[in-house]
Parts: C-alpha cells; sequence; structure tokens
C-alpha cells in the first residue's frame, strides 16, 4: 500500500512537468501540410544515401522556417538547430529519411511508380517502412516550434538521417556515420527522441519499452574448412558439411540451454549455408553466415564468446577448423529507464494515459540505436494502422502492401513537439 502510494505521487510530480504549451491551434493548423508532404515524399520515394531531393525538401522547408540548416551531413542527411528564446539543454529529433526496394501494390492516389537501379538490378523503389510519415512528421514538429521560439528553454536539433535501411554495400551510411560525423556535437546534444509508425499499431496508439526496446543485429560467418576426398570415401579426408551442421546445431543450444531467456530475448538464425560442388565430392570447406539478435550487452557478450568457442571446439572434434567473425553491428535501441520514465508523461497527455501501451521487446534492430550509445535517447513505436481496418488485415514493413494511414500523422507531431519541450522545461 506505502508503495503504491509512492508510485502514485511519483506520477502526480512527473505529470508536472507534462504542461500544456498551448500549442493545438498550431498544431491542428500544420495537419493537412503534413499529410500533403507525406504523400509527396511517398509518391517521390529515394533509396539509402540516395535521397537528394527528399534531403533538398527538407531542406528548403528548414530554411523557411528561419531555422539554421546544415546539408550533406552523412551524405544527404540533413540538420536543423532551432535556438529558442530561452537558454537551456539541447535536445535532438530524429526522422529516418529513406525508401526501399519494394515494387507497391497499393491502390493509392499517391502510389509510386518510381523505378530506380540497385545492385544492378531495375526495382521498384517504395517507403514501405513508413519513413515518409517521419519526415513529414518532424517537418510539422520544426514548423510549430518555429513559430513557438519563445516556448523553448533551449535548442531543438532536427535531425534528418539518411540510410536506416542500411548503405549500400562498401559504403557507410545511416547514424553511425551521421555521430561519427559529429551531429551530436555543436551545439552538444544532451537527449534525443525518435519515433517508428508502426503499420500493425492502430492510429491514436503508442507503443513503449524501457531498456532494450529493439534488439542489437550481428552479422557473423563461420568458415570451416576441412580435407577434401571422393564422396565415396569419407575416410579420405574431414567432411566440412557434416561440421558445419553440428555447428549450426550447437549454436541452438546456447540460446535454449544457456542464456537466462527470462532476462531477455535471443536469437542465432543461421541464413545461409555454402560449401560443395557436386553429389560426390566432398569439399574442402563450407561457410555459415547468419544474425544474431540480443537485447541485453552482457547476454551479446556471452553469446559471441560461446559462438566462437563452441565453433572452434565442435570443429577441433571432427578433424576440422573452424574461424567466426562476428560483426560489431547495429547497438540494442536502448531507452534510457530514467528518460523514458521522464518522458512518459508527455506521451500520455497527448494520447491520453489508455492509448500508451507498455509491449515487450521487438527482435528488430534500428540504427537510432547509434545515438543511444553516446547520449541518453528514446524511441517510442506511434500507430499508423487504418482504424477501419480489421484486426486480421495486416500491411507488414517491408513488403509492396505496407500501409500508413495518414491520420495517424497528427499526434506523431503532438508527441514530438510536446516530448521536446517538456524535456526541455524539466532541464531548466
Ligand atoms: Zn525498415
Ligand atoms: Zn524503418
Amino acid at each position: 500500500m506505502k508503495k503504491f502510494l509512492a508510485l502514485a505521487l511519483c506520477s502526480v510530480s512527473l505529470s508536472m512537468y507534462a504542461q500544456d504549451h498551448g500549442l493545438e491551434k498550431d498544431i491542428a493548423a500544420v495537419e493537412s501540410k503534413v499529410i500533403e508532404w507525406r504523400r509527396d515524399i511517398h509518391q517521390n520515394p529515394e533509396l539509402s544515401n540516395r535521397e537528394f531531393k527528399t534531403a533538398e525538401k527538407i531542406a528548403a522547408h528548414l530554411k523557411s522556417l528561419g531555422i539554421e540548416v546544415q546539408s550533406g551531413v552523412a551524405h544527404t542527411g540533413v540538420v536543423g538547430i532551432l535556438k529558442g528564446g530561452h537558454p537551456g539543454k539541447v535536445v535532438a529529433l530524429r526522422a529516418d529519411i529513406d525508401a526501399l526496394p519494394v515494387t507497391e501494390r497499393n491502390d493509392l492516389p499517391f502510389k509510386s511508380e518510381v523505378k530506380s537501379e540497385y545492385l544492378g538490378q531495375e526495382v521498384g523503389v517504395m517507403h514501405a517502412c513508413g519513413h515518409d510519415t517521419h519526415i513529414a512528421i518532424m517537418m510539422g514538429t520544426a514548423e510549430v516550434l518555429a513559430k513557438n521560439k519563445d516556448k523553448i528553454h533551449g535548442t531543438v536539433k532536427f535531425i534528418f538521417q539518411p540510410a536506416e535501411e542500411g548503405a549500400p554495400p562498401g559504403e557507410q551510411g545511416g547514424a553511425e556515420l551521421m555521430v561519427k560525423e559529429g551531429v551530436l556535437e555543436n551545439p552538444k546534444v544532451d537527449a534525443i527522441y525518435g519515433l517508428h509508425i508502426g503499420s500493425y499499431l492502430p492510429v491514436g496508439h503508442i507503443a513503449y519499452k524501457p531498456g532494450g526496446a529493439l534488439a542489437a543485429a550481428q552479422r557473423f560467418v563461420v568458415k570451416i574448412k576441412g580435407k577434401q576426398s571422393h564422396g565415396s570415401q569419407p575416410w579420405g579426408g574431414v567432411d566440412p558439411i557434416y561440421v558445419a551442421s553440428k555447428i549450426v546445431d550447437g549454436y541452438q543450444s546456447i540460446i535454449s540451454r544457456e542464456l537466462e531467456l527470462t532476462k531477455e530475448a535471443a536469437v542465432i538464425t543461421v541464413g545461409k549455408i555454402s560449401g560443395g560442388v557436386r553429389n560426390n565430392i566432398i569439399p574442402e570447406s563450407a561457410e555459415l553466415v547468419g544474425t544474431i539478435r540480443t537485447l541485453d550487452y552482457d547476454m551479446q557478450k556471452q553469446v559471441n564468446d560461446r559462438m566462437k568457442e563452441m565453433a572452434e571446439t565442435i570443429a577441433k572434434a571432427y578433424r576440422a577448423e573452424a574461424t567466426v567473425e562476428i560483426a560489431k553491428g547495429v547497438p540494442i535501441t536502448y531507452n534510457d529507464p530514467d528518460l523514458t520514465e521522464t518522458s512518459l508523461p508527455s506521451l500520455q497527455k497527448m494520447a491520453g494515459n489508455e492509448n500508451v501501451h507498455l509491449i515487450k521487446a521487438i527482435t528488430g534492430a534500428e540504427d537510432f540505436s547509434f545515438y543511444q550509445e553516446k547520449i541518453p535517447g528514446f524511441f517510442y513505436i506511434l500507430g499508423g494502422k487504418d482504424p477501419n481496418a480489421g484486426p486480421d488485415e495486416h500491411f507488414p514493413h517491408h513488403t509492396p502492401d505496407f500501409k500508413i494511414d495518414d491520420s495517424g500523422l497528427q499526434l506523431g507531431v503532438k508527441t514530438m513537439t510536446e516530448i521536446a519541450l517538456d524535456y526541455l522545461d524539466r532541464s531548466k
């Protein structure tokens, strides 16, 4: 009971920070523009690190608002700096801006018909992850905040980031490169917020999780060296394909027998096995390629260490040799617990308490995590599913049928605006 009272008091004192800034009119006034921007960008999608026209549109808009603009950050990124009417901390808001090599199948007046080249192949291009909505929401947020500079106690940095889906092979890009190029410096950013639209979450709803919210993603390669021989005489060689199968099997026991899975989830997937040329030759080598997903850095270390140890030991047991390479990959999208707790009232006041949901971790990854490696950050999911769609209707991300309802964008502008103002108010 005492504990309950303390919690209740705590939430009262927190919500005191979530004041009303009286921006309803200005937010309502940008809604039709936000929808228009979103449709225009949806119809003109550009692939990762090729977001040239998209960046031009963003920069022109920010400049028209009197916001200081840096272009060409991490190739095509745009950064806007809005100094408020009062001194204070620096808060960053991030939107990713790239589209995917997917051919749209939706019948929409603003359907994408764009074609481009990707890895030497002609492909359709589509905002099949909803980054078009992120851009429009941030452009709207920038407009509302620029209009209300006098209410800002500090500085707001708008980060429009390219290549969240991954730069083309051989190129750098995304959040990692933006951080490298100093996007969190000059002025130094104290905290960062980001959102992702969700085609599975109905419009008007918000989902979040403190701590590990989205997984770290690491690519791995296991190279197995055996000894070639005739397929009819395995005793004359060392079969790397047989060893590969033992390693695949062993890896799943790391997940099921060694990790404390009640703490967080973890995944090892071998997505590719290669080796050999024909039926009657035992080849010299074989290779496994896969992905590791973790939500806790101690567990990540444990998985990485054990994968190396296990592959080497298993190979040795069968007279082969194995080497394991694990990339650093994308870090955990780790929502700073304090920042999450103090920012929650901003979401609740804009969406209504009952529409803000605590969810389980997602084993997908987000490169927003590169900012969170440096400074506290909070990333949440915004509902984008048509409220009239049935519970069994799905529009999965990264597919030709991906669909977002425009009516969800307004809550994005509301929450981004207020979460930034409230953060700066709290830090006064
Ligand atoms: Zn995506
Ligand atoms: Zn995305």
